[in-house]
């Protein structure tokens, strides 16, 4: 099979283009870095069923050759980066989602797009199933990452009642794990990158807002498996096991050996005060279930990050900072 993936030089991407080549698949990665890193690809550049191609996929692609399966993971992800970048998160997520898609008539091809528990914004059900229809607001500053979202998940449906492609949309809780980016302003990355400089760990509020966090292997393992199905409704992924950001903070600290201290920042606008899938329907839809624990997953990812740091600090001893 020959598998197209949008944002594949991204941290969930890149371990999606890994999977699919492992399991014999020519993968064919689209993305053009604004907040990808080419070293994510790093693993599996030179195998010769990988082949990359840089577009910006808010504009149409045309490829030549037959293709089985178009997944869209392109968009920024984090808060930070799509502030930055307001209008090419908009962009990607709606015309970016056409254009996957009008690709994916073309070819005849399977398709699944990546969205987001934020198309339930700042939620009033909890836990979050997907028959829940939200609340966003349209106007606020994460309206652009939300409402990006929720109008490809229209689109897609569009293209499934109108035109019969074969559409599956993932709903992704918190994933985290290696190849996130240090600087990527996520909860996680900060927490791990203060914890291993001793700076102090920024907590956004008091820090009694939720999240639960899954991690990559577990998020690309039910990713697999919807693909194939004939299921076409959204469907929730995502580890349900909930944890205050004050609990995190303190978590990555003791686990990292650090002294850092804790500083509290002001809570962004919009930022939800709870989080938690209902994983309900990916159970018996895919008999998926996450199978790594936090404490594990962490300390994996922490690695990583060890890594990180200690390469930015030669660095800096490098240039005599
Ligand atoms: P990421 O920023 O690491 O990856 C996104 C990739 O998309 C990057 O490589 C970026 O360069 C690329 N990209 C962005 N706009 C593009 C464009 N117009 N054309 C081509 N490439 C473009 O983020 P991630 O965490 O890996 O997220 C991947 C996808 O999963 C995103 O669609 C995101 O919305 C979704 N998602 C992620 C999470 C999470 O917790 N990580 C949660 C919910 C949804
Ligand atoms: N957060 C925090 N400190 C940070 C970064 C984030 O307290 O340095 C909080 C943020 O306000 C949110 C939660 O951690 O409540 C998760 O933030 P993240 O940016 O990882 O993603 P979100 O789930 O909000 O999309």
């Amino acid at each position: 099979m020959r598998t197209l993936i949008t944002g594949g030089g991204g941290f969930i991407g890149s371990h999606l283009c890994e999977r699919f080549l492992a399991e014999g698949h020519s993968v064919i990665c689209v993305d053009n870095f604004i907040t990808g890193t080419l070293s994510n690809l790093d693993g599996f550049r030179n195998d010769p069923r990988f082949s990359f191609v840089g577009h910006d996929i808010s504009h149409p692609l045309q490829i030549r050759g037959p293709i089985d399966n178009v997944l869209h993971f392109a968009s920024p992800a984090s808060p930070v980066d799509y502030l930055n970048y307001p209008i090419q998160t908009l962009k990607v997520g709606s015309l970016g989602t056409h254009n996957t898609l009008g690709l994916a008539k073309a070819k005849g091809a399977r398709y699944l797009v990546a969205s987001t528990s934020e198309v339930y914004g700042d939620p009033e059900v909890h836990p979050q199933r997907e028959d829940y229809w939200g609340h966003v607001n349209p106007v606020g500053v994460r309206g652009v990452y939300d409402e990006a979202k929720r109008f490809s998940e229209a689109m897609v449906m569009a293209y499934y009642r109108t035109h019969n492609v074969n559409t599956h949309i993932v709903r992704i809780f918190n994933t985290y794990g290696e190849r996130m980016r240090l600087d990527d302003g996520r909860v996680l990355p900060n927490f791990m990158g203060q914890a291993l400089r001793g700076d102090p760990l920024t907590i956004y509020g008091d820090g009694s807002q939720t999240r639960s966090f899954c991690y990559v292997s577990d998020l690309v393992e039910g990713i697999f498996r919807l693909l194939f199905t004939d299921h076409h409704d959204p469907v929730n992924l995502g580890n349900p096991e909930e944890v205050t950001i004050l609990e995190f903070a303190q978590e990555i600290r003791a686990m990292s050996g650090s002294a850092s201290t804790i500083a509290y920042k002001p809570l962004p606008a919009d930022d939800p005060k709870i989080r938690k899938p209902d994983i309900s329907k990916a159970r018996q839809l895919l008999g998926w279930e996450p199978k790594v624990n936090r404490h594990e997953g962490l300390a994996r990812t922490l690695r990583y990050f060890q890594e990180k740091v200690a390469s930015e600090q030669t660095r800096k001893i490098a240039k005599g900072a």
